[in-house]
């Protein structure tokens, strides 16, 4: 992400707290920083981590904890249960539902996507569980795999390899 894309981000952010009629403040706005630049999930101790060595005023894990849970009610951040860890939500410059959603988590770089566009079919596994007699306690969908970028570094390592 780039200046001029993180500034826009935070703008969006602003507006979306806005909405809920809540302020970014200026430690809120930090975690959400510390998030959006780490490219990757980050459980509340590594962000507490990351916070304590890049803002000079220090932070405890708790106030972490609160600041997560303020940022996941206002849609801005999600937390992937089976990891417990926190990702910034990929549609915060729209105001696109959220009532379902699907999470590619890779278990190679640790990195996680967040899906949208797949919402029809994530409905109608829904829709076809809820006809089983069987209620969700979720409506996150979490997978793990191994994504594309992964994929062709192996790729390219075994292409390598064969020389
Ligand atoms: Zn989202
Ligand atoms: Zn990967």
């Amino acid at each position: 992400m780039n200046k001029q894309q993180f500034k826009e981000m935070m703008g969006f952010a602003i507006k979306r707290c806005e909405a809920f009629e809540k302020k970014l403040t200026p430690k809120r706005q930090q975690v959400f920083e510390i998030l959006l630049k780490a490219n990757k999930p980050l459980s509340a101790y590594e962000l507490t981590d990351q916070f304590n060595k890049q803002i000079n005023t220090p932070i405890l894990a708790m106030s972490v904890y609160r600041i997560l849970g303020f940022l996941e009610s206002v849609g801005l951040v999600h937390r992937l249960k089976l990891e417990n860890k926190f990702i910034p939500c990929s549609y915060v410059n729209d105001d696109r539902e959220h009532q379902l959603s699907m999470f590619l988590i890779c278990s190679s770089c640790n990195k996680a996507s967040e899906v949208n566009d797949l919402n029809n079919s994530v409905k109608s596994l829904f829709r076809e569980l809820k006809m089983k007699g069987f209620t969700p306690a979720t409506s996150q969908l979490e997978i793990s795999g191994v994504c594309f970028g992964c994929q062709q570094s192996t790729a390219n390592t075994i292409k390598k390899k064969d020389k």
